[in-house]
């Protein structure tokens, strides 16, 4: 004021910031004027002093704001835009935005829709005039956007936000773009799209019944197949899934394997599925499940294909075996009959003639020839048998040693050239069918004379495996079997092809049927073999042990006070 006031007569709006000891910083406006009075040589001096600190750092705060505002959108990697009016003119956009558009900071403050032509043809500006007019935001995914740049149209996918822009007063004065650029996402979710509906159609096409399911093993989508057979539509079958169609034998059990595939277990069932006719036809089910990177599974699909023909035809093919087999086994018991009829005559014949001629090998000949056919038709029957779970035990206790003797001795007798021997380790009793345990053990020791075309030196044991069961074992130095083959000899109709065992005649029903037999009896069959060395096949079945008796003995004659004696095995 020293300064100033000599030489004129204000001091106007004069900013000064001042640190009070009590106050802290505040800042204030001065105005000061000299008032001259006359007569007087000293004249006054009028100060007003305004605190506009509050003021300050109000517009020191919206200045920051401002800024990080700016910031925000200038940084952002996101196409920013902000339009004005009624003619959208650009007041903001940031420099992705412009680049996208392959215009430079020039088209700010021009109409956005003149400045870029190519979007009002793709209906862009009706969506920008809609949200202007209603206020409402518009939000748009993967739209495809055709721009010219540099005289090249290319064409980018965005994810559009629209949101009206308002005033203090919030009359709509602007709208807001927010784009992203997702051309990468948008072409490999269009590739995605398309491959599942190239799927789809192809599920369409085949005869098959495909479903998709989720991890759960909800089914969330059926093939055409599906709608044809069942006359349902998509939704109704989405609905109602697939158990209402089920044959109600076979519900409990496709559901518990379903569900058991849920947690890695391979969906493999036979199952009746009810037609659109309510006729209940044949499929055989499969699903495997569709697993991510990390082995995770991500969903299952299933394959229901239709069997009814081929169970149809299975049936009338088991219809006739068993019928030829009958059939077969009428002429075959009579002429073994008239055989061994004539075998006796002549054997007890004292005529020389007769003697002398080669009647008697002939006709032993064809003994053993009815033999073979008695065992192959017994087969069948059995094979028959086991298919329509018809093969009945008729359990009683034996001495499994005795059992192996005569079995041994029977084959002896039509097998002069095989040398058998038999160790009976143990003695053993078991309770089985012992015509059944007869024919697995008989099978094996054909098999084993069979396929030894040189060494045919057989090696029988009776054993206790371990504790509680009962083995016999067949051993042979003949072709032997490969490790593939071993898995799969068990299997019906199985035969190794190969060029040794072409020469043997069969049919691959015997360890199938020695396989159930055992099965049946809670034992087992099991091979070791090594090609060209031979193999050794042993079964095993539980056997009684005194044991057990005894200790039910020992607890009832505990209660009566009777001495329990120890024993051996029982012996039949
Ligand atoms: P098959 O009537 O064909 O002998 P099996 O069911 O008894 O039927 O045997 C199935 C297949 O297992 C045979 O075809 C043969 O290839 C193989 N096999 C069985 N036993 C032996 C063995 N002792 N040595 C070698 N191969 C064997």
């Amino acid at each position: 004021m020293e300064s100033i006031l000599p030489h004129a007569e204000k001091v106007e709006n004069f900013e000064v910031a001042h640190t009070f000891k009590t106050l802290g910083e505040r800042f204030m406006i001065l105005n000061a004027m000299e008032i001259r009075r006359e007569n007087r040589k000293n004249s006054l001096i009028l100060l007003s002093i305004e605190d506009i600190t509050e003021r300050k750092l109000m517009g020191r705060k919206l200045e920051e704001t401002m800024h990080r505002y700016e910031e925000m959108i200038y940084s952002s990697p996101s196409l920013i835009a902000i339009l004005e009016g009624p003619k959208f003119i650009i007041s903001i956009a940031n420099e992705p935005f412009l680049n996208q558009l392959g215009k430079g900071e020039n088209i700010i403050g021009t109409p956005y829709l003149e400045a870029v032509p190519d979007l009002e043809e793709q209906g862009l500006g009706e969506i920008l005039r809609k949200v202007y007019k209603t206020g409402k935001p518009d939000y748009v995914h993967e739209i495809p956007v055709n721009i010219t740049r540099n005289g090249k149209t290319v064409l980018s996918y965005f994810n559009f936000g629209y949101q009206a822009q308002r005033d203090t007063k919030g009359v709509i004065n602007g709208v807001a773009i927010l784009a992203n650029e997702v051309t990468v996402q948008a072409e490999l979710n269009k590739s995605i799209r398309e491959s599942e509906t190239r799927f789809h159609q192809m599920t369409d096409l085949t005869p098959d019944k495909i479903i998709c399911a989720d991890t759960s093993g909800k089914i969330y989508y059926f093939n055409k197949s599906w709608l044809n057979f069942t006359g349902l539509n998509l939704k109704q079958l989405i609905k109602k899934g697939w158990e209402h169609l089920m044959h109600p034998e076979e519900v409990k059990y496709v559901l518990n394997n379903w569900n058991k595939a849920m947690t890695g277990d391979v969906f493999e069932v036979e199952l009746r599925l009810r037609d659109k006719n309510n006729v209940y036809k044949w499929h055989l089910g499969r699903a495997v499940p569709l697993k991510d990177e990390e082995g995770n599974i991500l969903m299952w699909i299933g394959a229901i294909t239709q069997i009814q023909k081929l169970k149809e035809e299975e049936e009338r093919k088991e219809v006739f075996l068993k019928m030829v087999s009958h059939e077969l086994k009428t002429p075959l018991t009579s002429i073994k009959g008239y055989t061994q009829f004539l075998l006796e005559m002549i054997e007890g014949s004292k005529e020389d003639v007769l003697q002398s001629l080669p009647i008697i090998p002939s006709l032993e000949r064809i003994d053993s020839q009815i033999n073979r056919l008695t065992r192959l038709i017994s087969e069948m029957l059995d094979l028959s048998r086991v298919q329509e779970s018809q093969l009945i035990l008729q359990s009683e206790n034996f001495n499994l040693n005795t059992m192996v003797e005569q079995c041994v001795e029977d084959i002896r007798y039509s097998y002069s050239t095989a040398n058998i021997i038999v160790n009976q380790q143990s003695e053993l009793s078991v309770y089985g069918d012992r015509d059944r345990i007869s024919q697995v053990l008989i099978n094996l020791i054909t098999n084993a004379i069979k396929y030894s075309p040189i060494d045919k030196n057989i090696e029988i044991d009776v054993f206790e495996v371990r504790e509680g069961m009962a083995s016999v074992s067949v051993k042979d130095q003949g072709i032997g079997i490969n490790q593939d083959d071993q898995k799969n000899i068990f299997e019906r109709f199985f035969r190794v092809t190969g060029k040794d065992e072409q020469t043997f005649a069969g049919f691959g029903i015997g360890l199938f049927l020695a396989k159930e037999i055992m099965t049946r009896h809670n034992g087992d069959i099991e091979v070791e073999s090594e090609k060209g060395k031979g193999s050794l096949f042993t079964f095993s079945i539980p056997y009684i042990s005194m044991d057990g008796k005894e200790e039910k003995m020992e607890r009832k004659n505990r209660a009566v006070g009777i001495p329990v004696i120890k024993g051996e095995f029982i012996k039949s």
